[in-house]
C-alpha cells in the first residue's frame, strides 16, 4: 500500500481595487474542481485540484469575490448584533428566542451557587466564594441552566416526534458538541447541542427531526432529505434560519 501526500496548505491573499482578501488555499488529490468556504468565523478557504494551476485559482476567488464580501458583511453585522458577552447584570440573554435579562447577586448565606427563573430574568445567586471569578462561576451556571431546559424540552418532543415519524430513538442526551447540533450514530443514540434552547423552538424541532429522519437514512440523500420534508414541510426555512444566526446567536466568547 503506498501512502497517499495529503492536502497542502498554503495562506494567500487577493487584492481587488482596494479590498484585500486573505484565504487558506487547500490542495487535495481527491477535488476535481475549485471551491470556495466562508467559515462563520470569517475565515476563508479555498479547495483546489492538487495540480490546479495558481492563476486559475486567483481568477476563481477573483470571480467569486462579490459573493466573499457579502458574507464577510454577513458575518460583521452579526458579530455586532451578537457582541462578546460579560455575563453581568442586565445583559440580555436569549432563551427560546426571547430576550430576557440577567441579574447576578451575591448571597453571603448561600450554600452553594445557583441560577433560577425569576420574574421573567435568569437570576444567578453567587455564594461567597465565587463572587471571586464571578465571570466563570456565572457562565458555568448559565451552562448548567441551558443544558437543563434543552433536556426537559427534548424529553417532551423527541417521543411525539419520533412516534409522528416511525421511528423510535434509543438513548438521547445533552452534550458539549461546539460544532455540531445534534448527532445520530449508527444505533440510533441521540445528542443534542445544549445550545439548543437558546434558540426558537421551531429550531430545535427542525433539529430532532433532522436527528430523527438520521435513524431512517444515515447520510444527507435526496431520501433523508424527503423524509425531512414529509415531518416538517417547511425544513428549509428553519436550516437556513439555522445555518445564518445559530453560531452567532450561541457564540458566547
Ligand atoms: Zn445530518
Amino acid at each position: 500500500m503506498s501512502s497517499r501526500p495529503g492536502p497542502i496548505w498554503r495562506a494567500s491573499k487577493i487584492t481587488l481595487q482596494t479590498w484585500e482578501i486573505s484565504y487558506h488555499l487547500k490542495r487535495t488529490r481527491r477535488r476535481r474542481s475549485i471551491a470556495l468556504r466562508v467559515e462563520p468565523s470569517g475565515a476563508v478557504t479555498v479547495l483546489a485540484p492538487r495540480f490546479a494551476l495558481s492563476h486559475f485559482v486567483e481568477r476563481f476567488v477573483q470571480s467569486q469575490a462579490g459573493w466573499i464580501k457579502k458574507k464577510l458583511i454577513d458575518i460583521e453585522e452579526l458579530r455586532k448584533k451578537h457582541p462578546p458577552k460579560e455575563f453581568v447584570s442586565g445583559e440580555m440573554f436569549s432563551v427560546w428566542g426571547q430576550e430576557y435579562p440577567l441579574h447576578v447577586v451575591s448571597d453571603a448565606a448561600a450554600v452553594s451557587s445557583r441560577c433560577e427563573w425569576v420574574d421573567g430574568r435568569l437570576q444567578i445567586r453567587l455564594k461567597e466564594s465565587d463572587g471571586l471569578q464571578a465571570r466563570g462561576a456565572v457562565k458555568d451556571l448559565l451552562c448548567e441552566w441551558y443544558a437543563r431546559q434543552t433536556e426537559g424540552q427534548l424529553k417532551e418532543s423527541v417521543p411525539a416526534l419520533a412516534s409522528a415519524m416511525g421511528v423510535s430513538a434509543r438513548q438521547v442526551k445533552v452534550a458539549e458538541q461546539r460544532k455540531r447540533w445534534g448527532s445520530c450514530s449508527r444505533t440510533g443514540n441521540l445528542r443534542f447541542n445544549w445550545r439548543l434552547s437558546m434558540m426558537p423552538r421551531p429550531i430545535l424541532d427542525y433539529v430532532i427531526i433532522h436527528e430523527l429522519a438520521h435513524i431512517k437514512a444515515h447520510n444527507h440523500s435526496k431520501a433523508f432529505w424527503d423524509i425531512v420534508r414529509l415531518a416538517l414541510p417547511d425544513f428549509k426555512e428553519r436550516r437556513t434560519w439555522l445555518r445564518k444566526n445559530g453560531s452567532a446567536a450561541t457564540r458566547w466568547d
